[in-house]
């Protein structure tokens, strides 16, 4: 009987670990957008200008695709609420 190899376990950050991190905290990000948004949340008193702009780009892009599914979902329920109506009335005045 001879004893089982022992092999260290790895413990280093595979390369397909987060390829960003904060300049500021050295917090790991896993996109460019959440990198963007973290400083501009986080570091908005120390970020670059241009840091900050790409934030406000960013959150622009946001709110504009928030006020986009707002429109439609204020669409979709007034036409929801017209059918209804215009049900009520043709059964009302049948
Ligand atoms: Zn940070």
């Amino acid at each position: 009987m001879h004893a089982e190899p022992v092999t260290e376990p790895e413990y280093d950050v595979p390369d397909e670990g987060p390829a960003l991190t904060c300049p500021y905290c050295s917090r790991p990000l896993q996109t460019k957008e959440l990198l963007t948004y973290h400083v501009g949340l986080a570091h908005d008193d120390v970020c670059s200008d241009d840091e900050h702009e790409a934030f406000e780009e960013a959150r622009e892009d946001e709110e504009f695709d928030l006020f986009t599914f707002h429109a439609k979902a204020a669409v979709s329920v007034f036409l929801v609420y017209f059918m209804f109506v215009f049900l009520y009335g043709l059964v009302w005045s049948g």
